[in-house]
């Protein structure tokens, strides 16, 4: 082995947290990244924090609305998580918890809302419903088509960008080496870890270390195939915009229960525009989804998504947008995040999928224990394992 214990693939936010959260508990550290820290969905996101359960896992039924809701208990660490981390990573960071509204502008959006504080309260959630004018009092300037809300005190949103960058600090000053234009290529199995193949400007390189963690977001699957793995991540394309700066305008976070919605006033003074629109992925020469290059925005997602935050914040309307971009981040089959080892490759973890901007710290903190071989049942449900039938004919040979 190379003196290292973990190697980690990927410089996004989870990758970086990861790091940093394994370096201090003294584990020594590499961070490999094909390009450079927030080339991924870490640095095109909404830096949204929404600990009440999203929309997406609310529009497809009742039975996969309560499955996801076992993601409740990651949501109320995550924001103990996060009030810790503007102390502990300074004010860059840009923590700003002062509420958020998931609104609802019809009957049956307020019974959806009811079904889902209902379940968030079950789950420990300190979420309540609103009606329109307590939640217009929160957020003066939210249209009078807001018949209801619901609320919770502890969203909000901060810096994804700046995020990343403070962990990756971190981490640094505690001696790991992040590689940049350092991707990997290829891994094998080798007495006592996996050597991983990797491509710098210099030539390739192998690497050795007894652990593997794969942060690789949306890349996350075909760094699995490097493993003879199967992990069940599918990439997807969303869209974000952005308008000029402007004066205080909007406090807490809004979300929309019923439209793909998420809104808020960045503390530079633009107001971030989304909530899941969706992008067209390019392919690639082979004819597969290219994760390389920006996916193509459309036309109607961004007059869609523009027509939504208007209607339910007409203040909105009044400014310019300067900017909107696609993202590439990566949802598997049941929507929850993939967090834990890989049984089929002693070694080999994971960290991947669902709201990482929101989650991730909270992953890192947990994964980090886990891999250094610390009781950590908080993260069994999201372990790889509940896909292990999709691995019964693969795996890489045991290290
Ligand atoms: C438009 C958009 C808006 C979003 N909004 C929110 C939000 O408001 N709140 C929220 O909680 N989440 C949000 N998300 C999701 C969130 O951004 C992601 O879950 C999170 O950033 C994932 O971080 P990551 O570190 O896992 O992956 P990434 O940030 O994608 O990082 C993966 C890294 O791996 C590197 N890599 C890939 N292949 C290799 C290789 N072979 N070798 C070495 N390195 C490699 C990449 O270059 C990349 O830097 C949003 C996502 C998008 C796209």
């Amino acid at each position: 082995m190379d003196g290292v214990d973990v190697l980690v693939i990927g410089a996004g936010l989870v990758g970086c947290a990861a790091a940093c959260r394994l370096v201090q508990a003294g584990a020594r550290v590499e961070i490999l990244e094909a390009a450079r820290p927030n080339a991924g969905a870490s640095g095109a996101n909404a830096g949204s924090l929404h600990f009440q359960l999203e929309r997406r896992f609310l529009e497809n039924g009742e039975a996969l609305a309560d499955q996801a809701a076992s993601i409740l208990g990651l949501n109320l660490l995550a924001i103990e998580e996060w009030r810790g981390l503007a102390d502990e990573l300074g004010p860059d960071i840009r923590v700003h918890m002062r509420g958020g509204l998931m609104v609802a502008e019809t009957a049956d959006e307020v019974a959806i809302l009811e079904r889902k504080v209902a379940r968030e309260v079950q789950g420990g959630l300190a979420s309540r419903m609103i009606d329109g004018d307590a939640a217009r009092a929160l957020a003066p300037g939210l249209s009078e088509t807001v018949v209801a809300a619901s609320h919770l005190e502890a969203e909000g949103h901060a810096d994804p960008k700046a995020l990343t960058l403070a962990f990756a600090a971190a981490a640094a000053a505690r001696g790991v080496r992040l590689r940049r234009r350092c991707r990997v290529v290829a891994a094998r199995p080798v007495r006592g870890g996996y050597r991983l193949t990797v491509e710098t400007p210099d030539g390739p390189e192998d690497l050795t270390a007894p652990k593997i963690l794969i942060a690789a977001g949306a890349w996350s699957a075909r760094i699995g195939e490097l493993f003879n793995l199967h992990l069940p991540l599918y990439p997807v394309a969303l869209l974000m915009s952005a308008t000029e700066r402007t004066a205080p305008l909007l406090d807490p976070l809004i979300q929309h229960v019923g439209q793909r919605l998420s809104m808020k006033q960045a503390h530079a003074g633009n107001v971030l525009i989304g909530g899941g629109w969706p992008s067209r992925m390019r392919l690639d020469a082979a004819g597969r989804f290219d994760l390389d290059r920006p996916a193509e925005m459309l036309a109607s997602s961004l007059r869609g998504n523009l027509a939504v935050a208007a209607r339910v914040f007409p203040r909105v309307a009044e400014l310019n947008l300067i900017r909107s971009w696609t993202g590439i981040t990566a949802i598997t089959a049941d929507q929850l995040p993939l967090v834990g080892a890989i049984p089929q490759a002693p070694g080999v973890f994971v960290a991947a999928g669902g709201s990482a901007f929101t989650l991730g710290p909270t992953f890192a903190r947990l994964l980090a224990r886990r891999i250094l071989d610390e009781p950590e049942e908080r993260l069994e449900i999201f372990s790889p394992a509940r896909f292990g039938h999709l691995n019964s004919f693969m795996g890489a040979a045991g290290a």
